[in-house]
């Protein structure tokens, strides 16, 4: 899924599960929502063989857990630690929920204890085996299709309370 998808799952975990609703839990919801894609930033480093070793180290329990309590002293109340924890997981769901299109199909969920792969993949996938696909009009049309069917909604169903958030100074203060 692309970060579209996981940005609105993000956003409905931080509208449910955060008591302060500031910049700073608003960030933190949507990045840890997003997490485990930073593995994209190997083909900055390794070209193809990066975007080949996408889902390898950050896709599974571990990291997804780890990454979620790093985040716990920055929120004080339970509510949102167990918040940060759902919204983490949330990635992984959504990318079982992911066509992968390329073997080795799904990902090790329990690395690195198992190399057994997961995948369930019912919602269309993003290209990513080269930058030309990246780029693609495939891709393009993911994008609206989760924009379509997750963003919008999120925004439409919560934006009258979004824009009293925005609207208070206090979402601005640390
Ligand atoms: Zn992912």
């Amino acid at each position: 899924m692309s970060p579209v998808g996981h940005t609105a799952v993000g956003l409905v975990g931080w509208q449910w599960f955060s008591e302060k609703k500031n910049l700073k839990t608003l960030a933190f919801f949507i990045i840890i929502a997003n997490l485990p894609d930073i593995d994209f930033t190997l083909f900055l480093f390794l070209g193809k063989k990066g975007l080949e070793m996408h889902q390898y180290f950050t896709h599974n329990v571990f990291f997804v857990g780890l990454t979620a309590l790093l985040l716990w002293p920055w929120l004080k109340k339970k509510r949102e630690r167990f918040g940060i924890v759902i919204a983490a997981f949330s990635h992984l769901l959504l990318d079982f929920l992911t066509i992968d299109a390329k073997a080795p199909f799904g990902f090790r969920l329990f690395y690195p204890f198992s190399d057994q792969l997961f995948n369930f993949g019912i919602l269309p996938n993003l290209w990513k085996e080269n930058l030309s696909d990246v780029f693609s009009l495939h891709n393009f049309w993911v994008i609206c299709f989760e924009t379509a069917s997750f963003l919008v909604p999120v925004l439409l169903i919560y934006k009258k309370t979004f824009n009293g958030y925005l609207n208070q100074k206090e979402f601005w203060k640390q």
